[in-house]
């Protein structure tokens, strides 16, 4: 493991507060994923379902992704896309400063994590202030979110209300309503005051030319509809055929992230040529950023269904020991440790990632869209094995791993013949 990143996992395992409460956030939702999920008739017919649209439409990308700019154009919006976080930003800056907007609130995009737009907003003097509650904490900290739906969750309501006196200057209060109330106020002014609202997107859809944002807090829905300027921005991956594609996705998404049946808010947004409701201008950037090289790779292009729920993070059990900032990557967990070798301009060192999995397969189980992160990791473990010994190893560890009846046969005669090879068993994870 790379000095880095031992040290950040080393620093994790010491801090027992931190450990404390990812551990107890980690369970308490997959608790509440599996009653939900309990609940559904069949969830294995759900899945599949889910799983398939998302197929559909990765398989029809550039098909898709042209149908949607014409939908989304004969409305009055205006679509943009951008091949790295570069230009992502400088579309974003740029349509700020032409529009001569100063300050604006966002709802939550792990995109805008991604192509690092907060600092860049901050170099060309625009505020942008975080809507999202768990959001707006790591923003008053000046820490990146540990995880992908839930940003704070590594924090205990003690260290919040420190930082809410330090940074809001409150009576001290480890009471959530107290916190969330002075949250509420001081956003409530940044609301009214903002020139443009920012936010990510769960799906948009090319029949149509629908944004889907889905939300607890309602403050997606302020940003999109009280700034005269409303600019979305997302992967081009999450694309979808049709209106209809969203029910199977919505069934699991709110289920598998919070175990809630659905979000308190799921909005279908298009743009309106009379500008007589929501904004005047509405702009979506879709940033490709290594997502058109992962589709072309047969085996990790399975990481593009990814609907960032977040519950192969909640179940993992390394996640759930070190949380999320350990892994030093926009997208943590193990759809992190997958993602992250794909997308984003910190590839290169998202190389180690991959080892930070016991490989136990509770993501597989969980995950609302069927992907088989740990094949996908054991895959990424084989390509970045270097010597040829390793890397022969490797593609048959992975070759083992991959059929149970495979493990069952080798898997003893396996584990002794790494165990003989130095560094063997660390690479591959037996
Ligand atoms: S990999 Fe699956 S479980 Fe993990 S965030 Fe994506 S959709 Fe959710």
């Amino acid at each position: 493991m790379p000095a880095l990143l031992r040290k950040r996992v080393n620093s994790a395992l010491g801090d027992a507060a931190l450990r404390k409460a990812v551990a107890q956030a980690c369970d308490h939702s997959t608790a509440a994923r599996s009653r939900v999920i309990a609940e559904l008739p069949d969830f294995e017919v759900s899945r599949r379902e889910a799983r398939s649209v998302r197929q559909y439409a990765l398989d029809h990308l550039e098909e898709l992704l042209s149908r949607f700019k014409q939908s989304f154009e004969a409305g009055g919006g205006v679509v943009h896309f951008a091949s790295d976080g570069r230009e992502g930003r400088e579309i974003i800056t740029g349509l700020l400063k032409e529009a001569g907007a100063r300050q604006g609130v966002k709802s939550k995009s792990m995109v805008s994590e991604e192509i690092g737009l907060g600092e860049a907003l901050t170099e060309a003097g625009i505020e942008a202030v975080e809507s999202d509650l768990g959001e707006f904490i790591v923003q008053l900290a000046g820490e990146p979110p540990s995880h992908i739906t839930a940003p704070a969750l590594h924090r205990s309501r003690d260290s919040i209300g420190r930082l809410f006196t330090e940074r809001l200057g409150i009576p001290f209060s480890s009471d959530p309503e107290t916190l969330t109330r002075a949250a509420r106020k001081h956003l409530r002014e940044r609301f009214l005051m903002a020139d443009f609202g920012l936010s990510g997107v769960n799906f948009f859809v090319a029949e149509t030319g629908h944004l889907v944002i889905v939300e607890n807090e309602g403050n997606a829905r302020l940003g999109l509809s009280l700034p005269k300027m409303f600019i979305a921005l997302t992967g081009i991956e999450k694309v979808l055929a049709r209106l209809t594609d969203t029910a199977p996705l919505l069934r699991l998404l709110a289920r598998s992230a919070t175990g809630q049946r659905f979000s308190a808010y799921t909005h279908f947004l298009k743009p309106s040529r009379t500008g007589e409701d929501g904004p005047r201008q509405m702009h979506l950037v879709l940033l490709d950023n290594g997502r058109r090289a992962a589709l072309a790779d047969p085996v990790l292009r399975e990481m593009l269904l990814c609907i960032r729920c977040g519950a192969c993070l909640n179940i993992c059990p390394v996640y759930g020991t070190v949380g999320g900032h350990a892994y030093g990557s926009v997208y943590p967990g193990p759809m992190g440790a997958v993602l992250s070798n794909l997308i984003g301009e910190k590839r290169a060192e998202a190389g180690e990632l991959p080892h930070l999995s016991t490989l136990c397969g509770a993501c597989k189980e969980v995950c609302p869209v069927a992907i088989d992160i740990p094949k996908l990791l054991l895959e990424l473990r084989a390509r970045s094995a270097k010597p040829l010994l390793h890397r022969s190893a490797a593609l048959f560890w992975s070759w083992m791993m991959a059929s149970e009846g495979r493990f069952r046969t080798l898997g003893p005669a396996g584990v002794a013949v790494a165990s003989k090879i130095p560094g063997l068993r660390e690479r591959v994870g037996g």
